[in-house]
């Protein structure tokens, strides 16, 4: 199944925009604002077993507002 339809994202906390789950060169994944560029933290995963649970995890970081303004200060 694809992981990205078991995954729901809400919109950006800091400006509504739409969230993107992606993936970084195969071993974790974070969620980016395609609008402000505000993102997750990375969360890494060591095999394929342990994928989904890391793209759950960097949803729910982003879900729940732990995001890093690509903004700061502002
Ligand atoms: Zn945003």
């Amino acid at each position: 199944m694809d992981i990205y339809e078991q995954i729901e994202l809400q919109d950006c906390p800091i400006c509504g925009g739409a969230g993107l789950l992606e993936e970084e060169c195969k071993s974790s994944f974070y969620v980016m604002c395609l609008d402000c560029g505000s993102h997750s933290v990375n969360i890494d995963f060591k095999s394929e077993g342990e994928k989904l649970s890391a793209a759950k995890r960097a949803a729910e970081l982003w879900n729940t507002g732990k995001v890093i303004s690509s903004h700061p200060g502002e």
